[in-house]
């Protein structure tokens, strides 16, 4: 029988409704097979980390995600897969930036939460929680883990962490990966698409990364945006990284002010990464408005999301000073977050 550990980290997924005031309140998983019966009837042995303080996902640090690999590494042998309930609101980061701390990962590590709390009636955590359990239990026909990847399912579908967003505060199909298909997706039986897994290349033992860099900001493009507020923004005392979102395919304006306030930045020594704005597409320079970021020495993002760009800036940053390291970092797929 299969091992599984499930950790719950909060998020609406781990409330129930007070039958008494009808507030929300932290589950209890510690008493799970009695607030959830139905867990009993899966094939596989279930153990659950209760050892952190729910959160409400918004409060989530990179400290959490250092005690989430931890607490994955130090139980690494003795577990076939890894659940993490999370709230939904950072859940792509969260599982993006463990994507990157992890090395030479050959399990799987599902992130789950739910739209609506677990203790309401209609639901959707009940499903989510169980197909979670049933893909980090999945293997292939010489029992190797269908799944050796950070992975987000999320109503029906599966998606690669990184590569992965929340689209939606409302709808039940909250998450999307717009630039990769789903690993898997599930009716009435669990479709893997194994052309879209990753491969495990190493046998080595899995070694987490603990140093995420967070000297790092993110700037928004807007019309209207002004040298100063540009200048303030890149000025931040200790900046080391900048995810910045661009228009369209990587486009930004070409006043001189706005090439120069970067290209002066990057003369210091600090990354500038460009991501679009868009939900879907890749940042290439087509348009001479991108090709002055490029020259400016800017780096391409690609079709990674923001999240991606966001995690993976710490990650790059806490492994190295060295600016062309940086670079060709960034610029090349490490967990299959971009092309
Ligand atoms: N605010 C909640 C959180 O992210 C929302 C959720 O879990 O869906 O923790």
């Amino acid at each position: 029988m299969k091992r599984i550990l499930v950790i719950y980290t909060g998020g609406t997924i781990g409330m129930r409704t007070d039958p008494v005031t009808g507030a929300l309140r932290a589950f209890d998983f510690t008493d799970v097979y009695n607030e959830f019966p139905a867990l009993r009837m899966l094939d596989v042995e279930l153990d659950f980390y209760d050892g952190l303080t729910p959160i409400d996902s918004s409060n989530v640090t990179p400290e959490l995600w250092v005690r989430l690999a931890e607490i994955v590494q130090s139980r690494y042998e003795r577990y076939d897969g890894f659940v993490v309930l999370h709230g939904t609101d950072t859940m792509s980061y969260t599982a993006s930036a463990l994507s990157f701390m992890f090395e030479n990962l050959a399990k799987p590590v599902v992130f789950t939460g739910s739209q609506i709390p677990m203790g309401v009636l209609r639901t959707d955590g009940r499903e989510n929680l169980i197909t979670a359990i049933e893909i980090a239990a999945a293997s292939d026909a010489e029992g190797r883990p269908l799944i050796p990847e950070v992975v987000i399912y999320f109503q029906s579908h599966l998606f690669r962490a990184n590569r992965a967003t929340k689209r939606s505060a409302e709808q039940l199909n909250a998450f999307a990966s717009m630039n990769y298909p789903a690993l898997a997706e599930v009716g009435v039986t669990i479709h893997y698409r194994k052309e879209w897994i990753r491969r495990v290349e190493s046998c080595e033992r899995l070694e987490i990364s603990t140093s995420m860099c967070c000297d790092i900001v993110v700037i928004r493009l807007f019309p209207g945006i002004t040298e100063r507020t540009l200048r303030a923004m890149l000025g931040v005392e200790g900046v080391r990284g900048v995810v910045l979102e661009t228009y369209g395919a990587g486009n930004a304006p070409t006043a001189e002010w706005f090439v120069d306030a970067l290209r002066d930045v990057i003369g210091q020594g600090v990354s500038v990464v460009n991501v679009t704005q868009c939900h879907g597409g890749a940042v290439s320079a087509i348009y001479e408005t991108g090709v002055a970021l490029l020259n400016a020495g800017v780096i391409s993002g690609g079709d990674m999301t923001t999240e991606a760009a966001v995690t993976k800036l710490m990650y790059v940053l806490g492994q190295t000073d060295d600016v062309a390291t940086i670079r060709r970092m960034m610029l090349e797929p490490l967990r299959g977050e971009r092309n």
